[in-house]
């Protein structure tokens, strides 16, 4: 079949990110290189995950902010079995700490599974996906 084809050759590219209303700044802000969150505009916290509502004063005001893209390694796993159509095997799943406060859900690259460390200092960088998108993905800090 000739769809077939077209997403064997895509195969290359992670899928896009399935995007909703509130992930969308986060989607957009990647295709620019910049890792962002949800800003409470009502008791400046940041909210990750995005949601409509802030958790700590349920306001549904919010501005975007953008992070500084370093953080420390919280907790890793590397997961192995189902395989997940479109992603290659052997991605290290990464929850970090950003530096502004928030964790967040990635995966941790340049790196043998062996060799991560808790609270090691990694740096978030951006890797092409289908569709023209980008997902913010962490390797070791350079520094
Ligand atoms: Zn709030």
């Amino acid at each position: 079949m000739g769809g077939e084809k077209v997403s064997e050759a895509m195969s290359e590219l992670r899928p896009a990110p399935w995007i909703t209303r509130d992930s969308s700044f986060f989607w957009e802000a990647a295709k620019r290189c910049e890792l962002v969150a949800q800003r409470c505009t009502g008791c400046g916290k940041l909210r990750q995950p995005p949601r409509p509502m802030c958790p700590f004063c349920n306001s549904v005001e919010r501005e975007e902010q953008v992070l500084s893209g370093k953080g420390t390694v919280y907790t890793w796993v590397m997961p192995r079995y189902p395989v997940i159509p479109g992603f290659e095997d052997g991605r290290i799943v990464v929850v970090i700490d950003l530096a502004e406060g928030i964790r967040m859900v990635s995966n941790l690259c340049d790196i043998a599974y062996e060799d991560v460390t808790r609270e090691m200092c990694v740096e978030v960088f951006f890797e092409e996906a289908q569709d023209g998108f980008k997902i913010p993905l962490f390797r070791p800090a350079s520094v």
